[in-house]
């Protein structure tokens, strides 16, 4: 590690934090240090840093907005990658739009719907990064990230860079090939469709009084904790199961989403996930279901 850090600290590839803790990245406001946390200044150094990790053997964690990861307590160990400005770009060019790594989810589907385009509306209201969308095949209102998925180019954990289309990222449910493949996405390309303004800002003003008349989102949380079991919802089973305001320490069953967990102020981890795996026993001895979380657990237990 020491030597790592000589030559990444001569390599000048971004900003190193040590120590950091990863609570001030993460929307559940919760999770312990990383030894390092780096924050390349573009894609060159962000690729540079990778094949360094890669030649010291020293293990990474990408990290997006940290909107759907639950850091353990004791934090991560070796480096998490947070891409920032130099990857903070979209770009325009006819039907498809440019997006980079650390560009706002949120953000780039206003900018879509500002340019006619239709495909992005139902990102509107998920808070995390191009990166982690790409990574999650995030979605919502019955659409997701595959239906629009052009190509993303990706530097692998042994520093090739590689240019990825549909039908190499192996989508599903909350699923894509970054998941069994580790990588990095530097930049993803969306194919969209010429649409109507008026009606892509009424459809996405809709989906938002939707989530803020449902969704706790003045408190910390990470968006769905469980995946929703086939033809059922998780939020709907665990309602049934009576666990509305359920609470152990300061994690909480929200009582406006049940398969949301809030941060009522000085929740850890272990409160989160000891209220998870409670939820998950009531939900299998009720009905016979055993729900798999959504959220990512990463860090050292
Ligand atoms: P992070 O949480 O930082 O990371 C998630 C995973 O992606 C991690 O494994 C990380 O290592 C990986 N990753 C991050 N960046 C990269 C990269 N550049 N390259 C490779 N891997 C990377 N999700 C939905 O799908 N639908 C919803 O409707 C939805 N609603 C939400 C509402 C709220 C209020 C909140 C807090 C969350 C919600 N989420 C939803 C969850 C979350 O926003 C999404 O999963 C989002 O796509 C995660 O992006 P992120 O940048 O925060 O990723």
């Amino acid at each position: 590690m020491k030597h790592f850090i000589e030559e990444l600290e001569q390599a000048a590839i971004g900003r190193l934090l040590f120590d950091e803790p990863l609570s001030n990245h993460t929307t559940w406001k919760i999770g312990g240090p990383a030894d390092i946390l780096l924050i390349p200044e573009g894609k060159e150094q962000l690729v540079s840093a990778i094949r360094l990790l890669h030649k010291h053997g020293i293990p990474w964690t990408s990290l997006g907005r940290g909107s759907n990861m639950l850091v353990s307590d004791k934090g991560v160990r070796g480096v998490v990658i947070k891409p920032k400005d130099g990857l903070d770009y979209a770009r325009f060019d006819g039907d498809v739009v440019y997006a980079g790594a650390a560009y706002s989810f949120i953000k780039l589907s206003v900018m879509a719907g500002k340019e006619g385009l239709t495909g992005l509306e139902f990102a509107g209201g998920i808070p995390g990064t191009v990166g982690g969308a790409v990574y999650m095949n995030a979605g919502a209102h019955g659409s997701d990230v595959s239906r629009i998925f052009r190509s993303a180019e990706i530097v692998l954990e042994t520093g090739e860079l590689v240019r990825y289309e549909g039908k190499d990222m192996n989508f599903s449910y909350r699923h894509s090939i970054l998941q069994e493949k580790k990588g990095f996405v530097l930049e993803a390309a969306f194919e969209l469709s010429p649409g109507d303004r008026k009606l892509i800002t009424e459809s996405m003003a809709a989906h938002k009084e939707r989530r803020l008349r449902t969704q706790p989102l003045q408190l910390p949380c990470a968006g769905s904790v469980f995946r929703n079991p086939p033809n059922d919802h998780s939020a709907r089973l665990i309602e049934a199961a009576g666990l509305k305001g359920f609470r152990v320490g300061g994690a909480e069953v929200s009582e406006l989403h049940s398969n949301f967990i809030i941060n009522t102020g000085q929740a850890t981890a272990e409160d989160v996930l000891t209220l998870m795996s409670h939820i998950q026993g009531v939900i299998r001895e009720q009905f016979g279901i055993s729900l798999v979380p959504e959220v990512l657990v990463v860090g050292e237990r």
